[in-house]
């Protein structure tokens, strides 16, 4: 591509909205430019960077044995409302309805349309596995867009769907995502980890999520300083799930009766649950409702049993059958939810009015009676079971360090979440109607644009990694207007394109600082500069990022390059 045609709007200035380095260069670059809030246009050299991490996705995945369909980014809502999450998604969903009056969205994720895609035609359990893939816009109004790509209220997303006649099927097509997962980011050179996630609104068996290491990122990750354990701060603190198996106490229903929506729990406590994900009220018995809180139990309840002084005499620990027998409500400590609007509950709803508030996790033994929370504010609570740097390893008891990434992908175990809320079945070796057991993974495209440059920059620009660079190679031309150098630059730059490497040249009318400044600044890896030493056929290489600038003969340029 010559420079002198292509579409480069680069700024000297930095916007003022922009904050982190990647979007301060995707702007200053030329390669993104802002629409609207959160929504952005991809100029040339971001789109062949986007292509280019999207070509390494797809390779990734279909070597894991998936297939690229294209889905719509319209879906009904009436496919949403079999699975309940057209309340549960809440305002991030942009809604929208046509002429008629029906309602649709725009996906901010596919799980549903996916189900509904093989449920009526995947049939036998010989058609199993099925893995399934899109690299597709998806539509989500954050509540603060805001870092460029980062997090945009529009955005590519690569999602996939794998569907299993078992759990020990799932589990397989999740190793198989997992891995290629890692080389997917593997080869895009990002530095990651792969941390155990909270499931959120998708389903609720393991997740992970891989994430980019950086000082911008908004995930905060604990790891363990001496074993394996990693997990994003919102799972650290959710270390006990809701399984009423491995407790103790019997938990009548899961959900409290006739609280089956958001709209009926904010009508039954009388809260304002605009930004609810998840229901997290649990019925135990006629009177007490348990309002759960995410965090490591035991820890928990010493930290909270220390901070209310709960003077002893009045402590009373509670049995299976007393807990059962209290009228009031239980502040346990479970739960894939969202720990500030738990604490929101917790502090405004009428379970503060309760009597009797006892505190304590779901299981015997660990229920503290009549503890007063009126004197602890939603901060404290917040800060109380934050995960800190120290705090105990749950896997080893070693000591977690805490550090700040980006999630750049994420893979869920969905069990049979979507094919029972969409009566998605096949027939199973028996002839038996049996339900799919399905998995879900992304990866944000852009966002793995935005998590690349925070990993490969300096203060004078973009410093891609060669296998997302826009071009391999700039070649710049110092003085246009000289015939020598234009002519040899030329000739380099047809012989590369030749040779399949893609180049670009700096054939502009422009001063040679400014040249040298763009090429800095777009951060194309490898640099050939043809100045004055032209009439020799000699030219300057260097790389990117490196200091070392070496003169050798043009004629020696493919081999260097390669
Ligand atoms: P986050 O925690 O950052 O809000 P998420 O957990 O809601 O992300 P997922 O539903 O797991 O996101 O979507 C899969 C991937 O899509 C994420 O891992 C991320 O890389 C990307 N993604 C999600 N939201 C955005 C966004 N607003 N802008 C850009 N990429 C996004
Ligand atoms: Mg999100
Ligand atoms: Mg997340
Ligand atoms: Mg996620």
């Amino acid at each position: 591509m010559k420079m002198s045609r292509l579409y480069m709007p680069t700024l000297r200035e930095v916007p003022a909205d922009a904050e982190i380095p990647s979007h301060k260069l995707l702007l200053r670059a030329g390669m993104i430019r802002k629409l609207v809030s959160g929504v952005y246009s991809y100029l040339p050299l971001g789109f062949r960077v986007i292509e280019k991490i999207e070509k390494i996705v797809r390779e990734e995945m279909n070597k894991a044995g998936s297939q690229e369909v294209l889905m719509s980014a319209i879906q009904p809502k009436e496919l949403w409302e079999e699975s309940g999450r057209w309340a549960d998604f809440g305002p991030e969903m942009f809604r929208l309805k046509d002429r008629n009056e029906r309602e649709f969205c725009l996906g901010p994720t596919h799980e549903e349309i996916f189900t509904d895609l093989i449920r009526n035609e995947l049939k036998s359990y010989k058609q199993l596995p099925l893995n399934i893939y899109q690299v597709q816009t998806k539509y989500r109004d954050e509540k603060r867009p805001r870092f460029g790509v980062m997090r945009s209220r529009e955005f590519i997303m690569k999602d996939a769907y794998s569907f299993d006649k078992d759990v020990s099927g799932m589990n397989e097509s999740y190793m198989d995502m997992w891995r290629a997962y890692e080389k997917a980011f593997t080869r895009c050179n990002l530095n990651f980890r792969v941390v155990e996630g909270d499931s959120g609104a998708m389903g609720d068996g393991d997740s992970h999520e891989f994430t980019a290491m950086s000082s911008v990122g908004e995930s905060e990750i604990a790891y363990c300083k001496d074993c394996d354990y990693a997990a994003t701060d919102e799972k650290a603190k959710v270390v006990y799930s809701i399984d009423n198996k491995e407790e103790n106490l019997e938990i009548e229903e899961i959900h409290t009766p006739g609280i089956k929506t958001i709209e009926n729990l904010v009508e039954f406590f009388g809260i304002d649950a605009s930004n609810f994900v998840k229901t997290l009220l649990v019925r135990i018995s006629d009177e007490v409702i348990a309002v759960l809180i995410p965090g490591d139990r035991e820890l928990n309840h010493t930290k909270l049993v220390n901070h209310f002084k709960v003077p002893e005499h009045e402590l009373e620990m509670l049995d299976e059958e007393g807990v059962k027998n209290v009228t009031g409500a239980e502040v346990g400590f479970a739960g894939p939810i969202d720990l500030k609007q738990d604490i929101k509950i917790l502090m405004d709803s009428r379970v503060k009015k309760m009597k009797n508030f006892i505190i304590g996790a779901n299981k015997t033994d660990y229920h503290i009676k009549n503890v007063n929370i009126d004197d602890i504010s939603a901060e404290e609570v917040e800060d109380l079971l934050l995960v800190k740097e120290n705090d105990e390893c749950p896997k080893c008891g070693s000591g977690l360090l805490i550090e700040r990434g980006i999630e750049v992908g994420n893979i869920f175990q969905l069990g049979t979440k979507y094919s029972d809320g969409l009566d998605a079945t096949f027939l199973d070796e028996n002839g038996k109607s049996s339900k799919f057991w399905m998995g879900s993974y992304g990866i944000g495209i852009t966002r793995t644009m935005a998590a690349i440059i925070e990993q490969y920059h300096d203060d004078k620009g973009i410093i891609w990694p060669l296998s997302v660079a826009p071009y391999h190679v700039i070649i710049t031309v110092v003085n246009a207007k000289k015939d020598d150098q234009m002519e040899l630059g030329e000739k380099l730059y047809n012989q590369l394109i030749d040779k399949g490497i893609e180049v670009l040249i700096d054939d502009r009318k422009e001063r040679a600082g400014v040249k040298f400044t763009d090429a800095e600044l777009i951060g194309i890896p490898i640099r050939i500069t043809v100045g004055r030493d032209a009439k020799e056929s000699v030219v300057e290489f260097s790389v990117r990022g490196k200091e070392d600038k070496i003169k050798i003969n043009s004629n020696e340029i493919f081999e260097k390059v390669q």
